[in-house]
């Protein structure tokens, strides 16, 4: 038959064990898994898309604009060719002629300025679109590092947790008093009591609370004569 001050010593190592798990515990809670980081390859991605569709866009109007070219460039020669050959000499065509070729002269000239702008706009375009590649890529290998370390703390905590299962279930024996380990389980569980359900006494406080304490019940909680209890907090006091 153990005395309660075993128990207590008992109840109290135990405490130790749970809190130092449940530190663990909220440790493997608080892990960067990488989610943040997820959600920012996505946005970098679907941004990089954005532009690079942008850039399509762009080198098509080029595309455009310089078969245009190309066929007002075709006209222009052929006006030239008949125009050497003397094929118009009605004073009316040649009229009408010289109109149609300034016309066209008029339009490959508005061509040139749109093509050179769009050359400009596709090189700028092609560079912020590299540089939306680049991110991509670099967050990529963030979120590899994240998961990787991620992985590693995981399965470290994990491991220690299964070592502190084992090594709890051996210490909850030493509590030969069931009824005082249901109340120690109560009062860990309590909301408010941070896990908390045994404190040893430190200077006439309560080592839970830090709550002043009558030296009778520090008499008691020190030698375990009797079932001390916190009139504060109603934590054990050991
Ligand atoms: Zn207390």
């Amino acid at each position: 038959m153990s005395t309660l001050r075993q128990n207590l010593d008992a109840l109290l190592q135990l405490q130790q064990l749970d809190s130092e798990r449940d530190k663990l515990v909220r440790q493997k809670n608080t892990l960067d898994t990488g989610a943040n980081l997820t959600q920012a390859v996505a946005a970098a991605q679907s941004d990089y898309e954005h532009k690079a569709a942008e850039l399509f866009s762009i080198n098509g109007s080029l595309k455009d604009a310089e078969l245009e070219l190309a066929s007002i460039e075709k006209k222009i020669k052929d006006y030239e060719s008949k125009m050497r050959q003397g094929a118009v000499t009605n004073t009316r065509e040649v009229m009408n002629f010289e109109k149609e070729f300034n016309q066209l002269n008029r339009q490959r000239a508005a061509l040139d300025d749109k093509i050179l702008n769009l050359m400009e706009k596709s090189e700028s375009q092609t560079a912020v679109v590299h540089s939306a590649q680049n991110k991509v890529t670099s967050i990529d290998r963030d979120l590899s590092t994240t998961k990787e370390s991620y992985h590693g703390e995981l399965s470290k905590i994990e491991s220690a947790l299964g070592r502190m299962t084992a090594s709890r279930s051996e210490i909850a024996k030493l509590v030969a008093d069931s009824a005082l380990l249901k109340r120690y389980e109560a009062l860990r569980a309590r909301p408010g009591n941070s896990g908390i359900a045994i404190a040893r006494t430190t200077q006439s406080t309560c080592g839970a609370c830090h709550m002043q304490i009558g030296t009778i019940a520090v008499t008691q909680a020190e030698s375990g004569s009797q079932l001390a209890i916190c009139e504060n907090c109603g934590r054990i006091m050991a």
